[in-house]
């Protein structure tokens, strides 16, 4: 007799906070979809058994935010090194990508990937091909932008506007105006990056930008301590970013190589306005230093003093629902997707930093196990940095 399931993770913990789930659970997975959630589903009924004893079960993690066009830009990392092999099943490309040079991302990149994309497209032309990525007003073409949006609709989500100089410089806020046009004529989602890394550009834009983003709307690097952020020069949130989540705008940490600071998510938590994403802003040269995976940014959330119900919710079902994929994604309910993530609390002394030298020691990190992607499995292999870990000097 054929196998009920063809999959059965057994013994573990499922952690789906879109089921307000806590608690030992095994879950059954038939034909790439989760086909039954329950106590001792016996092992007889799958043709493969996973033993999850002692490990986290949650719904597939959703990385809002990296750079995987790999080889086509310097900083891309592998979709799957950000991906399956880091316990995640999904990866948002944050404007790798802008009308010029999107082509790759279905021709090369998405078919020889295991972990699933989802792209925006840079406001600006070729993306992050070049940097700065705005050098001139001829960098930005809103028709070009529109005409690729429809070419490539089925892997677009949004479109990306980076708040940087000389961006800013030469465009001001008619750069974001022109990406929210873009997004709003395709029917899209904006994300904005916030923070000027050059630090030059007057730091109050922010009340400027904020009113331009619509319910829906992503803005990321949330924690930034650059020119730009949330706060102004008291350390006072700026009354506008409140106004913005209360409408609905997605806010979300995206950590990276120079927008992520623990004393301004402080300054922030302390004021209430709480993250509803936490992604890991992935680069190549990032992920040496600043940034390793997924789970590296759950162990920071852990370390700041969110529960593991807050954190699994920061990387399934918000990023899911800030997506508009919730009915697919983020949730372990039966008929869903089978996208699972197993991980393991592991007690030990373990480091994270952010991009300013900041540290905090915590004794629990969050260590990927496997990746079950659409039913299949795949067995992670990038875990946690010891305490007084130095990154290679090579990687400088
Ligand atoms: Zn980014």
């Amino acid at each position: 007799m054929p196998a009920k399931y063809d999959l059965l993770l057994k013994g573990g913990t499922v952690v789906d906070p879109s089921q307000k789930l806590n608690t030992p659970r095994d879950v059954a997975v038939q034909g790439g979809k989760i086909a039954r959630t329950a106590q001792n589903i016996p092992a007889e009924e799958a043709a493969q058994v996973v033993n999850v004893r002692g490990k986290i079960v949650t719904p597939g993690l959703i990385d809002i935010h990296a750079h995987i066009y790999e080889a086509v830009t310097n900083n891309g990392v592998n979709p799957d090194v950000a991906g399956v092999y880091a316990g995640v099943t999904t990866v948002v490309d944050a404007g790798s990508a802008g009308c010029d040079t999107f082509g790759g991302f279905p021709r090369f990149i998405i078919p020889q990937s295991q972990t699933e994309i989802i792209c925006f497209m840079h406001i600006a032309r070729t993306g992050l091909a070049r940097t700065p990525d705005i050098q001139g007003p001829g960098d930005v073409n809103l028709d070009a932008t529109l005409q690729a949006v429809e070419r490539y609709r089925p892997y677009v989500r949004g479109i990306k506007a980076r708040m940087v100089s000389p961006a800013l410089e030469i465009m001001g806020i008619e750069m974001p105006r022109l990406a929210k046009r873009a997004a709003k004529e395709s029917g899209i989602k904006l994300m904005v990056h916030i923070g000027d890394t050059e630090k030059r550009y007057p730091a109050d834009i922010i009340r400027e930008l904020l009113p331009i983003l619509e319910p829906g709307d992503i803005l990321t690097h949330f924690f930034t301590a650059n020119p730009g952020g949330v706060l102004d020069a008291n350390g006072k949130l700026v009354p506008e970013a409140r106004e913005a989540k209360d409408r609905g705008v997605w806010l979300d940490t995206a950590h990276g190589r120079m927008n992520f600071a623990f004393d301004i998510g402080k300054r922030i938590l302390d004021q209430g306005l709480l993250p509803h994403c936490i992604s890991t802003d992935l680069t190549v040269p990032g992920r040496q230093r600043t940034v390793h995976s997924m789970t590296e940014m759950m162990t920071r959330f852990l370390g700041l003093g969110f529960t593991l119900d807050d954190v699994v919710t920061m990387c399934t079902l918000n990023p899911a629902k800030a997506l508009g994929e919730e009915n697919r994604l983020g949730t372990l309910g039966t008929g869903r997707q089978a996208d699972i993530s197993v991980l393991e609390i592991r007690d030990g002394d373990w480091e994270v930093v952010d991009v300013v030298g900041g540290k905090l020691r915590v004794q629990k990190a969050v260590v990927p196990v496997l990746a079950v992607k659409r039913g299949q499995v795949f067995t992670a292999q990038w875990g946690p940095r010891p305490w007084g870990w130095e990154p290679d000097p090579a990687s400088k």
